[in-house]
């Protein structure tokens, strides 16, 4: 793996841990969680995977600046202008939405690491994202890392396991690290994802337009987006809450804490075969918690 993103953040040593509930054990299911929330503060979770190869991409191709698009509490802006700078390359960050006086954040962290904010009206936003951003001359990568190589790159997570698991589950929001998994997964595994956005419901062509096979062993589920995207409702964080006191498992606003919400609930509804062994992917995210302004969720996350 040699690779300028991963030689300087080494993912090597990512843990997996067994999440334990009374739910599961009723069901006589085993959960382990692939905890790549830990890798890094910044680059967390299937962001590194997600970029390495479209930064390897803008070296080979001696482009010295990257841009990319992305909103207030995006994870993938700030990701994309630590790993940038990492590598040495310069880093726009083309933002939907008026600026304002006192930036997210996240968008302060971004700017920290050297990336250039470039605020777009929702309407300039899509134009620009059709026709991959301002310059000719600058590598653009998709929004939230879509793409060949996104999904590539995020293919390599499941080494990380074995081949083990029955159902791996992960949360869902342009599908790329969902098709990496589907195309490194074995014929045997179910994968399950669990869309973050209410109503997306072009995700599975978007998911098949990443796959390199006629796979079929995948679900989109899309009745855990708890409002929507930004939507964050008491019951949610009341059960993030309970899974930090509890487990001391952190989670996110946006992904993580509706997906492992969904694990449990799916569990109780029989969706599982009994006596499974299933593994949620923890993708990290926590940018997402950074629009609340819960004192349940620093106690979380350092930020
Ligand atoms: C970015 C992100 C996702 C979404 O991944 P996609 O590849 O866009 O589906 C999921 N979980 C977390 C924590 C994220 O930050």
């Amino acid at each position: 793996m040699n690779n300028h993103l991963t030689s300087k953040i080494n993912p090597a040593s990512i843990r997996i841990e067994t999440f334990s509930h009374e739910i599961l054990q009723a069901k006589h299911l085993s959960l382990d969680i692939l905890r790549l929330d830990e890798i890094h503060p910044i680059i967390s979770g299937n962001k590194l995977f997600k970029l390495k190869y479209y930064l390897e991409d803008a070296l080979q191709k001696k482009c010295h600046t990257i841009q990319t698009f992305g909103g207030f509490y995006s994870n993938h802006i700030v990701a994309t202008a630590y790993a940038a700078q990492l590598c040495q390359l310069k880093s726009i960050g083309i933002i939907r939405g008026a600026k304002s006086d006192h930036l997210t954040p996240t968008l302060q962290e971004a700017e920290t690491h050297g990336m250039t904010l470039r605020f777009v009206s929702a309407s300039d936003y899509q134009t620009l994202k059709r026709n991959q951003g301002f310059f000719d001359n600058v590598y653009s990568i998709p929004e939230g890392g879509y793409g060949l190589l996104g999904a590539k790159g995020a293919a390599e997570i499941l080494s990380f396991t074995n081949r083990s698991y029955d159902y791996i589950v992960c949360a869902v929001g342009t599908g790329t690290m969902v098709a990496g998994i589907i195309n490194a997964s074995a014929d045997h595994q179910q994968i399950i994802g669990i869309s973050a956005l209410k109503g997306a419901y072009s995700l599975e062509t978007e998911i098949n337009k990443l796959l390199n096979s006629d796979k079929k062993n995948y679900q989109i589920n899309h009745d855990y987006h708890f409002g929507g995207f930004a939507k964050h409702p008491s019951e949610l964080l009341a059960f993030m809450e309970l899974t930090w006191k509890e487990n001391r498992l952190p989670t996110d606003v946006v992904y993580t804490s509706k997906t492992l919400y969904a694990i449990l609930d799916l569990a109780q509804k029989k969706h599982f075969k009994l006596g499974s062994q299933m593994l949620m992917i923890h993708s990290g995210g926590l940018q997402g918690n950074r629009s609340l302004s819960l004192k349940l969720c620093s106690s979380q996350y350092p930020v």
